[in-house]
């Protein structure tokens, strides 16, 4: 067993104005998504951002079990937010707590905006959102992933939703807070939105923030959106160009 424990830091930005790791205070944490991850799911994607290592997968729309959740007027998108035992430093019991099933809802929320649920009377869409390491801001790094599985499951969106934090450590608002940063500092405000349409779905503030610094906060967090937002259609860009690829291929075969 592991007696080494994270430790305390005294200060979260350097003289230079620098943060723990290295970061600049309007700068993301390297960010790196992949969607199509897994074969079995309709649709999944994959997000490393700094530490965070999420997974989701899709399924749906379809039949949706037990029944007698059917909603006669629209689907029923439910979203399963899970941490691993393993993704946090001290072991996280399995069974699934209050934050998780907060944080389900939370997603799922965010989310619903961009759907066409009125679409598919009577039927469900499940969003599996798991954790395999946590470093903060894992409920942002989850609706962007989601969205992007969403994406491969090639269910029809309004826009592609993304999602991005930003914080304040030590009186300075800074961009996409990681763990120690969350826990040491004195704000996390987590934002969703969905880009095209500049519409935020998603606005949450822990700590206190003058009119000025949630002004500021905001503005950064919808930018670092923005930037995320530019990787997924990268992402969702690449990946048509290969079908087409693929496609075309076919059809010289069949020539
Ligand atoms: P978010 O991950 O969206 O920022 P929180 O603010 O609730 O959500 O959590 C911040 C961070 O705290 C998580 O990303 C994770 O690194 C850590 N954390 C959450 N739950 C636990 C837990 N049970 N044990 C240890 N660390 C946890």
């Amino acid at each position: 067993m592991s007696l080494l424990k994270q430790s305390i830091p005294t200060k979260l930005l350097d003289d230079n104005g620098m943060r723990l790791d290295g970061r600049r205070l309007d700068e993301l944490r390297p960010t790196k998504l992949e969607m199509g991850t897994l074969k079995r799911a309709d649709g999944s994607a994959y997000i490393e951002q700094g530490k965070n290592k999420i997974l989701v997968a899709v399924y749906g729309p379809r039949e949706l079990h037990p029944h007698h959740l059917a909603l006669p007027d629209r689907c029923l998108l439910r979203c399963i937010y899970r941490m691993a035992s393993f993704s946090v430093e001290e072991r996280k019991s399995p069974a699934p707590g209050r934050r998780e099933i907060e944080l389900s809802k939370v997603i799922r929320e965010a989310i619903e905006p961009a759907l066409f649920l009125e679409e598919y009377p009577r039927a469900g869409i499940d969003v599996y959102i798991q954790i395999l390491q946590a470093d903060g801001g894992t409920r942002c790094a989850s609706i962007t992933a989601a969205s992007l599985a969403l994406a491969d499951a090639g269910i029809p969106m309004r826009d592609i939703v993304v999602a991005c934090a930003a914080g304040k450590v030590e009186d300075q608002v800074v961009l996409d807070i990681d763990d120690v940063e969350d826990k040491y500092g004195t704000g996390d405000m987590p934002v969703a939105m969905m880009p095209r349409k500049n519409e935020i779905t998603l606005l949450q503030l822990d700590g206190i923030f003058s009119p000025e610094e949630f002004q500021k906060a905001l503005e950064l967090a919808q930018q670092g959106c923005k930037q995320l937002y530019e990787l997924q259609r990268s992402v969702i860009k690449e990946k048509y160009k290969t079908i087409r690829e693929e496609v075309g291929g076919d059809e010289k075969k069949e020539k």
